[in-house]
C-alpha cells in the first residue's frame, strides 16, 4: 500500500469532547481542518461521561469557582487556567446548548447532560451532536487513523505520521497540531476507561521534546463496580440518598468512619479521601453499595433506569464496589492559550496538566475539555494563518506497521503492565514498592524491542507506549516525598507545603530512555524555560 499524504491548516488528534469543540471551532474560522481518531468518532472517554459540569456563573462566581478547585487540586494547579475556566465556562454552557448539546442546571453549581427516557447513555447525547458539526466541507474526518508520531520543521510543529485501518500509512501535513487524545487510565488493571483510552498523547509529547508535569497524580473514582461477571464501570453519580455503602458485616461506612459528608459530597468533592477509606476497606474484606432501600419510582430516572440495566441484581442485592482509576490530573502543560512550549502545538483536554493539580473535583474535567477545546481550535487557526506549510515528510513514514496485533505475547505484556501499574502506582504507594516497579521495567523493555524485532504494529506501539508512562507514573510518585490529593505515600502521609508545593516534570533523554527529573514552584508558570533542548 502506497503512503497517503494529506495536507490540512490544522490537525486534531482525537475525537473527544476537546478535539471536536477545537476541530469545529478551526473550521468556523476558516481553516482546513483533518479530525483523527485511533477508534470510530464515538470513542475516548467523552462518550462514557456521568454528564455532570462544575460551572462558574453569577450564583458560583468565578472568584468562587477558582478558589474551589485549587482547594480541591491543593493549590498546585495552573491559576492562570482556572481563571480562563471561571471567566469563560458560563458562557460556553450557552454555546453547547446552541450547539445542540441538551443541558439543565440542578443546583447552584452543577450542571447536567440531559438525559432522554430511551437507551442513549449521558456520553451520547452529550457527543452526538456536537459530532454533526463536524459534517461540514473544511473538516476532513478520519476515524481508525493512529498517530504515531508528530512531525517537527524546524523547531515547530508540522503534521504527523499515521497508521489508517484503510489507507494504510498516512502522513499529514499541517500548519498547527490540537492534540487531544484523552488520558491514560487504561494502562491500569481496574478503569473505567474506553479501553483504548492508553496514554498516547503523553509519549507523543514526550518524543518531541516536551516535558510532562504532574504525572503522578491519579485520580481514582471511589465507586466502581466490582462484581465478578461485570466490567468495573463507575457507579455514575448522583448516589439516590436513600443509597448506602456497607462494609462485609453490613455496617454503614460513612457512619463508622465519622464522615461528615454524604455520599454525593465524597465522589464529586473528595474523591481522594473516600478512595483511601474505601481502598484499606476492600484490603479487610468487600465493600458493597446497598440500593435496595430505593424506590421503585426512582428507578424509571434516566441515569438510575440505565444503571439497573446494566446492573438488574442491583435492585434486589447489595453489590460489590472498589475503587477504579477515573483521570489523569497531569500531562502537557499548556498556558491560557492552549499553547505548548513547541510552537504550532496546542494541546486540550485530558491530556493536559495544570487545571486540577493534585486532585479534580467531580464536574470539572467536561468543563476543561469544552472550554480549552475551543480555545485551542482558535489558537491553532490564528497560529496556521499566519506560518507557511513546512517541508514534506516523506521520509518519516515507517517501515511496516500492522494495523491488528496477533502475537499473544503482546497481549500478554500490556496485561503485565496493567498489573504492575496498579500494584506499584495505585491508590496507595511507597517508596519500596516504586522502586520495584521500576526495577521490572528494564526487563519489559528488552522484550520490547524483541517483539519489536519481529514486527511492529499498533497494538504494540501502545504497550510500548504504556510502559513509558507506566514508568513515567511511577518515577514521578518515588520523587514526590509526601501525600496530596489523589497522591497518597504511606511512608509519606503527611502533606509538606514547605517542600512539596510544586509541581514535577519528566522530559525524556532520547539516548538513554531515561527521565530527566525538574521541579517548579507552583506559581506563576512560564513555558519556555522547561523545554529540553
Ligand atoms: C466513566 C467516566 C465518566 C466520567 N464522567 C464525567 C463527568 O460526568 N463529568 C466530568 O467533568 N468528567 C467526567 N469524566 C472525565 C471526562 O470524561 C474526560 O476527562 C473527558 O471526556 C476527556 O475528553 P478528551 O476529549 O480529553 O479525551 P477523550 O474523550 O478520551 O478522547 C480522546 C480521543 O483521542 C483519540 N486518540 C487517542 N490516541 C490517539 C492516537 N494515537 N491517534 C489518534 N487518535 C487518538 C481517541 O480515539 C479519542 O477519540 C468521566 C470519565 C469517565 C471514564
Amino acid at each position: 500500500m502506497g503512503i497517503k499524504e494529506i495536507d490540512a491548516d490544522v490537525l486534531v488528534v482525537g475525537s473527544g469532547l476537546a478535539g471536536v469543540m477545537a476541530a469545529v471551532k478551526a473550521a468556523r474560522m476558516g481553516c482546513t481542518v483533518v479530525l483523527a481518531s485511533k477508534g470510530s468518532m464515538r470513542s475516548g472517554n467523552s462518550v462514557l461521561v456521568g454528564g455532570g459540569w462544575l460551572v462558574p456563573s453569577k450564583d458560583f462566581p468565578p472568584d468562587e469557582y477558582v478558589h474551589v478547585t485549587l482547594e480541591g487540586g491543593k493549590r498546585i494547579n495552573d491559576v492562570k487556567l482556572l481563571r480562563v475556566l471561571g471567566q469563560r465556562g458560563e458562557a460556553m454552557m450557552r454555546v453547547l446548548g446552541e450547539m445542540g448539546v441538551p443541558l439543565e442546571k440542578r443546583s447552584n453549581r452543577m450542571w447536567w447532560v440531559k438525559m432522554d427516557t430511551g437507551k442513549r447513555s449521558a456520553g451520547i447525547v452529550l457527543m452526538d451532536p456536537l459530532l454533526e458539526h463536524t459534517k461540514d466541507e473544511r473538516i476532513v474526518v478520519l476515524p481508525w487513523l493512529s498517530i504515531i508520531e508528530l512531525l517537527m520543521d524546524d523547531g515547530r510543529a508540522s503534521g504527523a505520521v499515521g497508521i489508517s485501518r484503510d489507507m494504510g500509512p498516512v502522513v499529514i501535513d499541517a500548519k498547527s497540531v490540537v492534540l487531544a487524545t484523552g488520558g491514560g487510565g487504561g494502562i491500569y488493571k481496574r478503569h473505567d476507561n474506553h479501553r483504548r483510552t492508553r496514554g498516547d498523547g503523553y509519549w507523543l509529547a514526550l518524543q518531541v521534546g516536551l516535558p510532562l508535569r504532574d504525572m503522578e497524580f491519579v485520580q481514582f473514582y471511589p465507586l466502581g463496580l466490582a462484581e465478578p461477571h461485570l466490567p468495573p464501570l463507575m457507579v455514575p453519580p448522583p448516589i439516590p440518598k436513600e443509597g448506602k455503602a456497607i462494609d462485609s458485616e453490613g455496617q454503614d461506612i460513612v457512619e463508622k468512619h465519622g464522615l461528615r459528608f454524604d455520599l454525593n459530597e465524597f465522589i464529586m468533592e473528595y474523591r481522594d479521601q473516600f478512595t483511601l477509606i474505601l481502598t484499606t476497606e476492600t484490603e479487610r474484606g468487600k465493600v458493597y453499595l446497598d440500593y435496595t432501600g430505593v424506590p421503585e419510582e426512582k428507578w424509571e430516572t434516566p441515569r438510575l433506569n440505565r444503571f439497573g440495566r446494566i446492573n438488574p441484581a442491583s435492585r434486589n442485592r447489595p453489590f460489590a464496589v472498589a475503587p477504579v482509576v477515573h483521570f489523569f490530573m497531569g500531562g502537557v502543560e499548556i498556558n491560557e492559550f492552549a499553547q505548548t512550549a513547541i510552537p504550532g502545538l496546542f494541546a486540550a483536554g485530558e491530556v493536559t496538566a495544570g487545571v486540577h493539580g493534585a486532585n479534580r473535583i467531580g464536574g470539572n474535567a467536561l468543563m476543561e475539555c469544552a472550554v480549552f477545546g475551543d480555545i485551542a481550535g482558535e489558537s491553532a487557526a490564528l497560529y496556521a494563518m499566519g506560518v507557511r506549510r513546512g517541508k514534506s515528510k516523506r521520509g518519516a513514514v515507517p517501515g511496516k506497521f500492522l494495523w491488528k496485533e496477533e502475537r499473544k505475547e503482546v497481549k500478554e505484556l500490556f496485561l503485565e503492565v496493567q498489573d504492575l501499574t496498579w500494584t506499584h502506582a495505585g491508590p496507595i504507594r511507597n517508596g519500596q514498592s516504586l522502586q520495584e516497579g521500576l526495577s521490572r521495567v528494564p526487563e519489559m523493555e528488552e522484550r520490547l524491542l524483541e517483539l519489536e524485532a519481529d514486527g511492529k504494529s499498533l497494538e504494540l506501539n501502545e504497550v510500548k507506549g504504556s510502559v513509558l508512562i507506566s514508568k513515567a507514573i511511577m518515577r514521578a510518585s518515588l520523587e514526590r516525598e509526601e501525600s496530596r490529593g489523589a497522591f497518597y505515600r504511606e511512608d509519606f502521609p503527611q502533606s509538606d507545603d514547605d517542600h512539596w508545593l510544586k509541581n514535577i516534570f519528566l522530559s525524556l533523554n532520547g539516548k538513554t530512555g531515561d527521565f530527566i527529573v525538574t521541579h517548579r514552584p507552583a506559581e506563576g508558570t512560564e513555558l519556555t524555560d522547561i523545554i529540553q533542548p
